[in-house]
């Protein structure tokens, strides 16, 4: 419907209003409107001389000159008036933009079906004659009223002047409002109102501009944002003499939770994560994902010394590293997942946002690689030995190449220093270094994909090796071999048709192959490790958790898992004779172990008081430097040729062995 009757003088405004820039009005409709109004005002005037009365209106539309008209034209025109005017009411309401025409008093004369709907008018209880009726509508409706009140005052006070802004309605619609002075030959009768509702198009461009910074998965910033938020900080802080503080993460585990468990709880997990992340801060601070488990925190730069800011950054981390270590209950699984962080404070020269992220990367690989699950701050040293990593990269790719890689075995020892087997430990054969330690390189592995394949030709010459001391000397009595299996190796779908696979081809007895496995390795999945475990055992192979005591030591797994073995971690060890709260964790270990009818063995066993205590309190096995470093194959033989009391002497160790 349209209300009231148009005036030529309204749809000249119409059309003036169509000259601003993006109009909402319609051309088609202005231009039908212009057609309409000629006709209109034509049919006006000859109604006006025939009725002797004004038009429907305004009084000033029946100015013009008064010519005598026959009177039998006067009823097709009138005819032709309504005709009209009923089409002309129908333009309008073809306009999906709402259409209000104000007189110059500011009383409404004209509006279509749309401005109701748009204000939701019932009827023309607020356009008949309320002067308050704008006033009224923007209380109940608009979320910045009081504003919106006031300009609509200023200009319809200002009959000369015009508006264009957006009026956001208190339920969420979104409008494009335009006002524009309504003049009729020159002089201003009036103004004319549109809304258009932009609401789906700001939307559109709101979900595109938000795609572009935000990650979808978590809902935080992703990188591009966080550099630009970086790059604003890094500038206050220069021009404010402020320090600001990153934090680099990266979860210790989540490949493996996301490749046992499968994409869906993972995503799950780094949401999460994400959440966790958000509670730890402040407002003013920022959480972003880069991508893959990498997250970054962005803490809001401060006055004071690098000194406090460190120590202050350092509660932050530690306070985050908690929330993150917490365990995850996703899907029915009960996840651990904890965070390596590495911190960078800035700025400390002319570093860009890119050096500070790369600084705090570098930080958090060194948290990595010093037992994970901790915080290190970046230091200049840092930078170095990332460029490091890099070269070992390059030197272990061509090391493969080349094979440089050996296998080499440390014999493992009962408490009469009798040989009852050995640990199979990679030696890196390095061109200019000389041999490199696997603490060194494994890491590198991990993250270049290849530690499967290293660990599964260690598994192979493992297998190799046992066929041969089966057939070579059955007198040496039962010897053992253990390999240290990787999460990504184990995780695989088929590690255990793989190792059944080269028991076969080797000829290798399972029962005598011991597949050393660690804690972490087990959280993730518990079901999933143990039907890989049980097929395994049916064959005879045998299970050790590796460095016991590091990682997550939730003993429910000791109870289910089909386990023979624990190794008591040479941290242990090592602290045994300083650390009387080490002590009962060691004599916890064997004692527990002992109830559940598990062998225990101690790794890195250096000196003959650590062994002497260890096997006091009733450790069965030993492993380390005290008894002999790794060795390759042939000195191994060597090794298991000689009297193991002839072993001890040669050490020195005779003693140790005695009365025992
Ligand atoms: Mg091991």
């Amino acid at each position: 419907m349209v209300g009231f009757g148009p005036s030529h003088g309204v749809l000249d405004s119409l059309r003036e209003v169509d000259s601003i820039d993006d109009s909402p009005l319609d051309s088609d409709i202005l231009s039908e409107f212009e057609r309409l109004s000629q006709r209109i005002s034509e049919l006006a005037r000859l109604a006006h001389q025939k009725l002797g009365q004004h038009s429907i209106d305004h009084p000033d539309l029946s100015q013009p000159a008064i010519t005598p008209v026959p009177e039998q034209n006067v009823q097709p025109e009138t005819e032709h008036l309504t005709r009209h005017i009923q089409m002309l009411e129908a333009v309008i309401e073809s306009s999906s933009d709402g259409i209000l025409v104000l007189d110059e008093k500011s009383r409404p004369v004209l509006h279509n079906q749309c401005f109701l709907d748009v204000w939701g008018i019932f009827g023309n209880s607020l356009i008949n004659g309320d002067e308050c009726w704008m006033g009224t509508l923007a209380t109940s409706l608009l979320e910045e009223d009081d504003q919106f009140i006031q300009r609509m005052s200023l200009l319809l006070d200002s009959p000369e002047s015009e508006i264009k802004e957006r009026l956001r309605f208190t339920d969420g619609r979104l409008f494009e409002f335009i006002s524009q002075p309504l003049r009729v030959a020159g002089k201003v009768m009036g103004r004319t109102l549109s809304f258009r509702d932009v609401t789906e198009q700001q939307r559109a461009r709101e979900l595109v501009e938000y795609q572009a910074t935000y990650d979808a998965l978590t809902d935080l910033p992703n990188r591009r944002l966080l550099l630009d938020r970086l790059n604003q900080m890094l500038a206050r802080c220069r021009r404010h003499d402020r320090i600001g503080a990153l934090l680099f993460l990266d979860l210790d585990n989540f490949k493996t939770i996301n490749d046992t468990l499968g994409h869906p709880v993972g995503d799950a997990l780094l949401r999460k994560v994400a959440g966790r992340l958000n509670f730890c801060l402040r407002s003013e601070d920022t959480a972003a994902r880069l991508g893959g488990d990498e997250f970054v925190l962005l803490l809001a730069e401060s006055a004071g010394s690098y000194q406090d800011i460190s120590e202050q950054t350092e509660t932050v981390a530690k306070k985050v590293l908690d929330t993150l270590s917490e365990p995850y209950q996703i899907q029915g699984h009960r996840l651990y997942s904890t965070p390596s962080i590495g911190v960078a404070l800035f700025p400390v020269a002319d570093e860009s946002a890119d050096d500070v992220l790369m600084h705090a990367d570098s930080a958090m690989y060194r948290a990595k690689s010093e037992g994970r699950n901790t915080i290190r701050f970046f230091l200049p040293s840092m930078q170095q030995e990332s460029e490091q990593q890099l070269q070992i990269q390059g030197d272990l790719r061509r090391a493969l190449e080349r094979d440089e890689l050996d296998v080499y075995w440390q014999p493992q020892l009962d408490g009469a220093g009798n040989t009852i087997g050995a640990e199979a430990l990679l030696r890196w054969r390095h061109p200019t270094r000389g041999v490199v330690m696997p603490a060194e390189f494994i890491r590198v592995a991990e993250e270049m994909g290849i530690i499967s394949s290293l660990g599964d030709m260690v598994l192979r010459e493992a297998c190799a090796l046992l066929r041969k001391l089966g057939d070579e000397v059955p007198e040496a009595g039962p010897i053992y071999l253990s390999v240290n299996v990787s999460p990504q190796q184990f995780h695989q779908a088929d590690f255990a048709e793989h190792v059944t696979a080269l028991l076969e081809e080797t000829g290798a007895n399972p029962s005598r192959l011991t597949l050393e496995l660690t804690e972490n390795m087990l959280v993730s999945s518990l079901d999933n490790v143990m039907a890989k475990m049980i097929e395994l055992k049916r064959l005879g192979v045998r299970f050790s958790i590796d460095d016991f005591g590091t990682g997550y030591s939730s003993l429910a797994y000791l109870k289910r898992l089909p386990l023979d073995e624990i190794k008591i971690d040479h941290s242990f060890v090592c602290d045994l004779l300083k650390d009387p709260d080490t002590v009962s964790i060691v004599e916890a270990i064997i004692t527990m172990a002992s109830k559940l009818g598990l062998s225990v063995v101690a790794e890195g066993v250096e000196t003959r008081k650590e062994f002497l205590f260890l096997k006091r309190k009733g450790c069965m096995f030993f492993q380390g430097h005290l008894f002999s470093k790794a060795m390759s194959e042939a000195d191994l033989w060597e090794f298991l040729a000689m009297e193991s009391i002839q072993v001890s002497a040669e050490n020195g160790l005779q003693s140790a062995f005695d009365g025992f």
